[in-house]
C-alpha cells in the first residue's frame, strides 16, 4: 500500500511507508514520577539532582486538547495518557473531560503506577475517564520495594486498584518481567488479583539508555504462563494491532503477554508518541522526533499543523524491535550505542 492520506468519511487516515495506519496516541503528560523504577528511572540516573522540565514547557491543556484534535482528525481513535506519573500533574481530570469530548476518540485510557488513585480515581471517573491500567510488578514486598527504587509497599498500588474498581473504572494490571527479580512471585500477583484485573505481562524492554537490559533478564512466553500456575488456552485478538496475546485459564481469566523482544509486533504498530514537551515521536525506540510545540505556539493553523503530523507519519519506517537483534550486534562491534529517548519522556 502507498503510504498517503486516505480520506474517510469524517477523517482522513494517514498511512506510513508499510501500509500502517495511524490509530493511536499516547499523550506523556509529564517528566515527573514518584517511583524510580530501576527499569525506567533509575534513581541513580534520575536523582535528586536531576533536572525535570519546567512548567512552562510542557505543553498545556488547551494545547493538548488541539493537537489531539488533529491526530483524531488524522485517523486516531485511542487516546492513552501516561507519562512520567501521569497522575502528578495537576488537574488531570481536567484535561481527560477535554479528551473525551472529542469528537470520534473511541477510547481512552491511562497508564499509572496508581500511587495517587485514591486520591483521584472518582474524579477521573466523573470527568469520563473508563479505564485505567495500573503498573504492579509484584506483591512481594522485597521484590517491588526493589524495583520501584525507593521501597514503595505494593498495598500502596493495591489500594490504588481498589479506588479504581469502587469509583467504577476498569482495571488492568501491567507487570515488567525480569528474569531474577520479580519471575519467581508472578504466581502469587496472578492468583491475588485475577478476579479484578486483566493482567498484562510485558517483556523487559531495552528503552533508553540506562536500564541496564540484557536480553538474558527478558523471560518468554511459554516460562511466564508456567510461573502463573493455571492452565491456560489462548485467545484471538481483539482487534488488529493488539498488543498483547491473550490467554485464560478455565474460569475465563484472561492474563495478556506483551512479547515485544522474543515476537516482535512493529507489521501492526499504529502509534504515536508525543512528549510532554510537544514532540512527536513514531516509535518508542526513536532517536528523534518531530517538535509539534515551536509551530504550535508560534501560530501556525490546523491545516498547517495537520500537514506535519501526515509528513511526519508518511515517511516512518519504524520497526526497531524487529531489528534489535541486528542493532545490538552492530552496536557491540562498533561501540556506537545508539542514543534513545527514556521512557519517562517519551511515555510508555
Ligand atoms: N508511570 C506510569 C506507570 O508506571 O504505569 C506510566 C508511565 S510508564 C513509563 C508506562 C509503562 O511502561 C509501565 O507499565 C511500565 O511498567 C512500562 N515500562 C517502563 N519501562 C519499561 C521497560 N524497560 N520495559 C518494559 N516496560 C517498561
Ligand atoms: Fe515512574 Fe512509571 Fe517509570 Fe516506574 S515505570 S519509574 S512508575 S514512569
Ligand atoms: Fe512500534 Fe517501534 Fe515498538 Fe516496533 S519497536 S512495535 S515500531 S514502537
Amino acid at each position: 500500500m502507498l503510504a498517503g492520506v486516505f480520506p474517510l468519511t469524517d477523517q482522513s487516515v494517514l498511512t506510513d511507508q508499510l501500509g500502517r495506519p495511524l490509530r493511536d496516541l499516547r499523550l506523556s503528560v509529564t517528566d515527573r514520577c514518584n517511583l524510580r523504577c530501576t527499569y525506567c528511572m533509575p534513581k541513580e540516573v534520575f536523582g535528586p539532582d536531576f533536572a525535570f522540565l519546567p512548567k512552562s514547557e510542557l505543553l498545556s491543556f488547551e494545547e493538548l486538547e488541539r493537537l489531539s484534535r488533529l491526530f483524531v482528525a488524522s485517523g486516531v481513535n485511542k487516546l492513552r495518557i501516561t507519562g512520567g506519573e501521569p497522575l502528578l500533574r495537576r488537574g488531570l481530570p481536567e484535561l481527560i473531560g477535554r479528551l473525551v469530548a472529542i469528537e470520534g476518540v473511541q477510547d481512552i485510557a491511562m497508564t499509572t503506577n496508581g500511587l495517587l488513585l485514591p486520591r483521584l480515581a472518582a474524579d477521573l471517573k466523573a470527568a469520563g475517564l473508563k479505564r485505567v491500567t495500573v503498573s504492579l510488578d509484584s506483591l512481594d514486598p522485597e521484590v517491588f520495594g526493589r524495583m520501584n527504587g525507593l521501597g514503595v509497599h505494593p498495598d500502596k498500588v493495591l489500594d490504588g486498584i481498589e479506588a479504581a474498581l469502587v469509583a467504577g473504572l476498569g482495571v488492568k494490571v501491567n507487570t515488567v518481567v525480569q528474569r531474577g527479580v520479580n519471575d519467581a512471585s508472578l504466581g502469587e500477583l496472578w492468583h491475588a488479583l485475577k478476579d479484578k484485573a486483566v493482567l498484562r505481562f510485558i517483556e523487559f524492554m531495552d528503552v533508553g539508555n540506562h536500564n541496564g537490559w540484557n536480553l538474558d533478564a527478558v523471560v518468554p512466553p511459554r516460562e511466564v504462563l508456567a510461573q502463573l500456575g493455571s492452565e491456560f488456552v489462548p485467545v484471538g485478538a481483539n482487534y488488529r494491532g493488539e498488543v498483547a496475546t491473550r490467554y485464560t485459564d478455565a474460569q475465563g481469566h484472561e492474563a495478556g503477554l506483551i512479547t515485544s523482544v522474543s515476537s516482535p509486533f512493529c507489521g501492526d504498530c499504529t502509534r504515536a508518541r508525543l512528549s510532554a514537551v510537544g514532540v512527536l515521536y513514531t516509535c518508542l525506540f526513536a532517536t528523534g522526533g518531530l517538535d509539534l510545540r515551536s509551530p504550535l505556539r508560534e501560530g501556525q493553523s490546523d491545516a498547517q499543523l495537520r500537514e506535519l503530523l501526515a509528513q511526519t507519519w508518511s515517511v516512518r519506517r519504524d520497526r526497531y524491535s524487529e531489528e534489535r537483534g541486528e542493532a545490538t550486534e552492530r552496536g557491540k562491534a562498533t561501540g556506537l550505542i545508539r542514543q534513545k529517548v527514556e521512557m519517562s519522556h517519551i511515555g510508555g
